[in-house]
């Protein structure tokens, strides 16, 4: 608590003689306002929720190293990131109390940006005492280089924006001279005043050319070195031989071109600067995505086995291993994937599966990395470290498709690597038929630098990337995570869509509608021995029968699951136990009399899915799971069906049960029962050796072979760990009209591409004529080929403006 000053605090007598301070009428006031509320158990609930029973929070001061700055021999300064500030008494109290400390020069805090910076003698203070003054104040340091993040991009564009500057500055200058020398050319110069006007744009257009212009040269030199010619090659020849041949006509008295070859850079650097700033919205969001992991420290909470001791320490969120207690306040991002062990809370997800409802998480529920905490404490138990956690595993699969070489892109790379060598051709051509026939040399390499300028494939080079880059943006905000790039390309010519039936068509949520015994065993009897074998597997059944079953389980010697069968176990009493279909009781010879048929095929008929449980070579159970289809599968098959493609649904369950279920869909699709996944699997690798790429959508339970075999592999909902490694893109959520909206960006993202590829083309088609034949001044050119850079930028931005549905 704040100490306050008697005789400046307010203060309130109370009815029982007792007194109360405050520093300032607004806490007064507050104070009432809770107490006269009826409120008042905020100040005991308060107890919980702020800290309370932590005891320090450890911070080493290692982690700070790397921020100080020595500002003279006396005084190092140390940005730190404070956190769990809340208000401006907080900022008062930091800033007084590190300010009293000995050594300390200097210190404020940022109320915005929680920042603090620090200027301290190392001789007389260390920082160990520093850091402990504050985490004794009961706030948290943080190194302030790891609490944000820097890009690669940011960089390029501040490193263009000023390159661009100082060329403009100078192309402004030199324009004002080439102005009076245009002049001069008509109205008659004195030919003193003539050469003083040329050397003065020959020193502004020098810096334009070696310093500004030096990513061209150096672009140029590299692609050189690799023997391959790229497009930074021509503006800097462009440039290059204008100021070249401009220092040779200075001291021969004719006409000079430095205006040109500094503006030649200007106009590209501006087209390039506008470029990168796109690149880095769209890298912002990308880096949205990372900011819901915003610290890559943190103060971390552990806790004892039993829960109770807590300790703050502040840790890289890489350092945290798995089997770490660890405590997520109420407005916390959850650092790693973990399991719930102790508290309840809404959790947002949004930000993983793009749906804004949050969800409820109680004891024994899975949290992901870089969802929210909203409304309260809880404590979750890592399942997995940073590196492989949730956000993670989607930003590197983001990246990796956002890297991936696009197969038009591989053809335009292709296009680039001939024309730039044959522009540089064409340009020589220009040259020596333009002096050919007039013999005017300066024509003639006026006409050559314009064809060089104005034939820079720049703007082929960003068609694909750059449309790329933003549309698996905005699929990822909507929960689709593109894992690569290629199938964006792929799906165009696709027509063929297979469906998985349970959870990805259904809502995959089993619940037990039936139960019967037969000979003689005891219902619960046969309930507690499925339930102890499905308690290892993933299936929606398993679900089911465990969300039913509260009883004891029982541990099993050995377990083994037959995709789309079922599964198998021996428990410790010695019983054989078989829980599945009826292709599982047939396999291992499992007698099913007629009175066990007709219910089956009675309780199909309603639509149930039955599963048996054999104990000990003898039919034992039937259970019966209900299941529903998705209110919006209609919907989403009619619209499916409007823009022509064929459907197909695979499915391992029985065909009545599955008929029942689909009623309202089953003749939009053609549908297969009763397979296992490997035939799934076969009937997807059948349609592809018949020449017809697909797509399979799967919600990830036994889906894997499917997903693999498919030319699209997409899985649905948070399926099982195998799936979506194998898969080419993983849908967050489990909602199908996502997958929907996924086709209608794919196929805008196509569009875009290809009219990006258009206009790439088509204006150099129409230009290297014009420049060829003298039609286009270079600085025209520059400005061209500026302005081709931009319509493909502002094309792809256009995506952006694309609502999904
Ligand atoms: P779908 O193709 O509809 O998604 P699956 O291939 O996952 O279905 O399963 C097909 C059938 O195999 C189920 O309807 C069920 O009868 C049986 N089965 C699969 N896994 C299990 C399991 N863990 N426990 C019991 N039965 C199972
Ligand atoms: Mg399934």
């Amino acid at each position: 608590m704040l100490k306050v000053k008697k005789n400046t605090a307010i203060k309130e007598e109370l009815s029982d003689g007792g007194e109360l301070y405050f520093c300032c009428s607004g806490c007064h006031s507050v104070y009432h306002f809770v107490k006269d509320g009826g409120l008042e158990k905020f100040y005991e609930l308060r107890k919980d929720y702020i800290p309370g029973k932590i005891k320090k929070v450890k911070v080493t001061d290692d982690l700070f190293k790397d921020d100080i700055k020595v500002i003279d021999e006396k005084t190092l300064e140390l940005p730190i990131f404070v956190s769990d500030i809340r208000c401006a008494a907080c900022i008062w109290l930091i800033e007084n109390s590190i300010s009293k400390l000995n050594g300390v020069k200097y210190v404020r805090v940022n109320y915005a940006t929680h920042k603090m910076v620090v200027h301290y003698d190392s001789s007389l203070i260390d920082l160990n005492t520093i850091l402990s003054t504050i985490t004794n104040l009961g706030y948290c340091p943080i190194p302030s280089s790891l609490s944000s993040t820097n890009s690669i991009i940011e960089e390029e564009k501040r490193n263009y924006f000023i390159k661009f500057g100082v060329a403009s500055f100078f192309s402004m200058q030199i324009m004002l001279y080439s102005v009076a020398l245009y002049a001069g050319y008509f109205q008659g110069i004195s030919q003193n005043l003539k050469n003083m006007f040329t050397f003065i744009t020959f020193l502004l257009a020098t810096p334009v050319i070696f310093y500004s212009g030096k990513p061209f040269f150096i672009n140029s030199i590299k692609s050189l070195k690799n023997r391959t010619l790229n497009m930074d090659i021509l503006i800097f020849m462009g440039s290059f031989f204008a100021y070249s041949y401009s220092i040779y006509a200075m001291f021969s008295g004719k006409e000079v071109y430095f205006d040109s070859s500094a503006m030649i850079i200007t106009l590209i650097l501006l087209g390039r600067f506008i470029e990168s700033s796109i690149k880095l919205k769209a890298s912002k969001e990308m880096l949205l995505l990372k900011s819901l992991q915003p610290l890559q420290v943190k103060k971390v909470y552990f806790l004892d086995e039993d829960l109770e001791n807590i300790t703050g320490e502040v840790h890289k969120i890489d350092d945290l291993k798995v089997g770490d207690l660890i405590i997520v306040y109420e407005g916390e991002t959850v650092p790693v994937d973990g399991i719930v062990v102790k508290g309840v809370s809404d959790i947002d997800e949004a930000m993983l599966t793009g749906e804004s409802i949050p969800v409820t998480k109680s004891i024994g529920n899975m949290v992901f990395s870089g969802t929210r905490n909203i409304s309260g404490k809880i404590v979750i138990r890592a399942e997995k470290d940073f590196k492989s956690s949730t956000v993670s595993k989607i930003i590197e699969a983001i990246e990796k498709a956002q890297n991936a070489t696009f197969k038009t892109q591989k053809a335009v790379d292709k296009i680039i690597s001939i024309f730039v060598p044959s522009i540089i051709f064409i340009s020589f051509v220009t040259f020596f038929i333009w002096f050919y026939m007039s013999g005017d040399f300066e024509l003639s390499i006026i006409n050559a630098v314009s064809v060089l300028v104005i034939s820079c494939p720049c703007a082929l080079g960003i068609a694909t990337p750059l449309a790329l880059m933003i549309s698996t943006n905005i699929a990822a905000r909507n929960g689709i995570i593109v894992k690569n790039g290629d199938i964006i390309e792929d799906i165009r010519g696709i027509k063929d869509i297979f469906f998985d039936k349970t959870g990805t068509l259904t809502e995959g949520k089993l619940t037990i509608s039936n139960i019967v015994s037969f000979n003689n065993f005891d219902i619960n009897y046969v309930i507690s021995y499925a339930a102890s074998l499905e308690r290892h597997s993933d299936h929606p059944i398993a679900k089911g029968l465990l969300d039913y079953y509260e009883g004891e389980l029982k541990n099993i010697k050995s377990f083994k699951e037959i995709p789309g069968n079922g599964i198998e176990g021996i428990t410790y009493d010695n019983k054989t136990i078989y829980v599945g279909n009826i292709e599982l009781m047939k396999k291992n010879g499992i007698e099913l009399d007629e009175r066990v048929l007709n219910l089956m095929a009675l309780e199909q008929s309603k639509g149930q899915i039955i599963i048996f449980v054999a104990i000990n070579g003898e039919i034992a159970g039937m259970i019966s799971f209900k299941d529903k289809i998705k209110p919006n599968v209609k919907d989403i098959f009619e619209k499916l069906l409007l823009k022509g493609y064929n459907l197909y649904i695979l499915t391992g369950d029985s065909e009545k049960s599955t008929y029942t279920t689909l009623s309202n869909i089953k003749d939009y699709a053609k549908i297969f029962t009763s397979l296992t996944p490997f035939e799934k699997a076969e009937i997807i690798k059948n349609f592809i050796q018949d020449g017809r790429k697909n797509i399979f959508v799967g919600d990830g339970i036994n889906d894997a072979p499917s997903i693999k075999s498919a030319s699209v592999g997409i899985a649905i909902g948070t399926g099982s760990e195998l799936s979506i490694e194998t898969s080419d893109a993983v849908i967050m959520n489990s909602n199908i009209e996502t997958f929907l909206k996924f086709l209608n960006l794919v196929r805008f993202t196509n569009y875009t591409i290809k009219t990006n590829l258009f206009w790439a083309f088509i204006y150099n088609i129409v230009m290297i004529p014009l420049a060829a034949t003298g039609h286009i001044h270079p600085i025209i050119s520059a400005g061209f080929m500026s302005i081709s850079s931009i319509i493909v930028v502002l094309n792809s931005v256009g995506l952006r403006l694309y609502r999904l549905s």
